[in-house]
């Protein structure tokens, strides 16, 4: 699988703690040096077919139709990426023009990641968004009629300019819109973003946590009653559209991370690129391969194992975990659920360990205090 960074936004949106500048006075310069980190990470995979291929940022609907060819067409000199790819482009509203939609629809994109973050026009200025909740209808609508089948968007909830019922309207009109998944994250200032220095400095009020637990449930009743089924903490889908690059990241399949700030992974080490684009550039010029790496022992995988899989609605696989991990990690870990975790945030059963609908909004949680320290 294949991560693509496109490093790019025309500004920066108040929560975003992403890795992206805001402007695109260097994109074609990023482009030639993407071509050659490609090529020079051509063995990463050694020859494994690449089923999924994800253009995230950044803003990767800022490319045109062009340029995404020009990157395509490298991967597949590349890669051996498979006639049946999940090729996923996250893009913003306000670039989804019919014309455009149908270009990536040509360009064999299968799948785009909208985001649409709210409905409400106040909400998204509050947020920093460039379109207008009309444009996000057009987006969707633009989407679909160019014959992209697969469309998520992404809603963000716990924002205090919105109230619960305002929440309320913004799930009916996502499930009005032909998409066939939707990924919900509560509003989380993180470290480098503008909203977080906002809260240091007290010019906005701290995220209110009991309005986020309140509007996760809201979603979750609301979605319990629609076509999207809960797979993930943040994500819902129709039945086969569940997203196969974030599956395939909690599996720990290996991936290859391209761009300014991305990971890899071969199976036993992470590594990643500076989150800084000169000094991504520099080193693309220089040859050099990953500023950073990360070895990860047998605890560390462990540790990262139960909370992918514990975010999953599937669960953790009890037996597999024994094969891997050995019986006494798993023995401890039941003994902690036994002990610690509310039964109504749980089932157990000889093959299975899962979170229930309520006990998924603590998963990171009850997957830290389970960790192995
Ligand atoms: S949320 Fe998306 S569009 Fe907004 S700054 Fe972050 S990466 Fe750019």
């Amino acid at each position: 699988m294949l991560y693509l960074h496109i490093p790019f936004c025309l500004s920066k949106c108040i929560y975003c703690g992403f890795y992206s500048v805001a402007n695109t006075r260097q994109k074609a310069v990023y482009l030639d040096a993407l071509g050659r980190e490609i090529r020079l990470r051509s063995r990463y995979l050694a020859g494994t077919p690449v089923r999924t291929l994800y253009f995230g940022g950044g803003t990767p609907s800022l490319l045109s139709g062009e340029e995404l060819a020009g990157i395509l067409q490298t991967l597949r000199n590349t890669f051996q990426i498979t006639p049946d790819a999940e090729i996923t482009l996250e893009a913003n509203p306000e670039q989804l023009t019919p014309e455009y939609c149908r270009t990536l629809h040509d360009l064999g994109i299968n799948r785009l990641s909208v985001g649409v973050q709210s409905f409400q026009d106040p909400v998204l200025r509050f947020m920093g968004r460039r379109h207008t909740a009309n444009q996000a209808l057009e987006a969707i609508r633009n989407a679909a009629a160019a014959g992209i089948d697969n469309i998520s968007i992404d809603l963000i909830f716990g924002v205090s300019e919105r109230s619960d019922d305002q929440w309320a309207e913004d799930m009916e009109t996502a499930l009005s819109l032909p998409i066939r998944h939707l990924s919900c994250y509560a509003l989380t200032p993180e470290e480098n973003s503008i909203l977080y220095k906002q809260i240091q400095r007290h010019t906005h009020a701290p995220v209110d946590d009991d309005q986020a637990t309140r509007q996760y449930e809201q979603l979750c009743q609301r979605l319990q009653h629609s076509e999207l089924h809960h797979y993930e903490v943040s994500n819902f889908a129709r039945e086969g559209f569940e997203s196969r690059h974030n599956s395939a990241y909690w599996d720990h399949t290996p991936y290859l991370g391209l761009g300014p700030s991305a990971h890899s992974f071969d199976g036993k080490s992470r590594q990643w690129n500076p989150a800084n684009l000169s000094q991504y550039l520099h080193n693309i010029e220089e040859g050099r391969l990953y500023e950073e790496r990360e070895m990860l022992d047998e605890k560390a995988l462990y540790n990262e194992t139960l909370l992918l899989s514990l975010r999953t609605r599937e669960g953790l696989d009890i037996n597999a975990l024994r094969d891997r991990f050995g019986t006494s990690r798993v023995d401890t870990l039941l003994e902690y659920f036994h002990s610690h975790v509310p039964q109504a945030h749980y089932t157990e059963t000889e093959s299975r360990l899962r979170l229930t609908e309520a006990g998924l909004w603590f998963a990171d949680g009850i997957a830290g205090d389970a960790f192995e320290i």
